[in-house]
């Protein structure tokens, strides 16, 4: 364990966490429901990372109709999208918008670009999936195996 720690918030600042060391890798999602829920880059994190530091009641949970089945978090209040921190996994992405500090890693990869917005430039030379990556979790009918 190292001593990094990398706060995040919300809009409205009720509610508040923090990241204990490097997250594991950050990575976009072209796909139309991250793109909607407004959380396209996240970093993941092993649960055991993450601590809430205030306003976790405030914390609501969208839980979709199947065949989807990501239950996505936002602030109740400003309505901020924070990623999927869910207290029954082992990790879980979390929204880098919502990051206050540097979390020390990069972008490592575009995933779902055959959902890309039109008006969504790739100007990177990151490696790109049509869908999800292979070993990597997401949304959709596909995605319970
Ligand atoms: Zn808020
Ligand atoms: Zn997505």
């Amino acid at each position: 364990m190292s001593d990094v720690l990398i706060r995040g918030s919300c809009l409205c600042g009720k509610i508040r966490f923090e990241i204990r060391d490097k997250p594991l890798f950050m990575s976009s999602c072209h796909c139309t429901r991250c793109r909607k829920a407004g959380g396209s880059t996240t970093v993941a994190v092993h649960a055991e990372q993450l601590r809430w530091l205030k306003g976790e009641d405030l914390v609501v949970r969208y839980r979709p109709e199947p065949p989807y089945h990501i239950v996505r978090c936002f602030c109740g209040r400003c309505g901020t999208y924070l990623g999927e921190p869910d207290p029954g996994a082992r990790g879980f992405p979390i929204a880098a918008a919502a990051l206050d500090g540097d979390p020390g890693v990069r972008r490592v990869l575009h995933e779902h670009v055959a959902e890309r917005a039109p008006w969504y430039e790739i100007d990177d030379e990151l490696p790109q999936f049509p869908g999800h990556p292979p070993g990597l979790g997401g949304d959709g009918p596909a995605a319970d195996e």
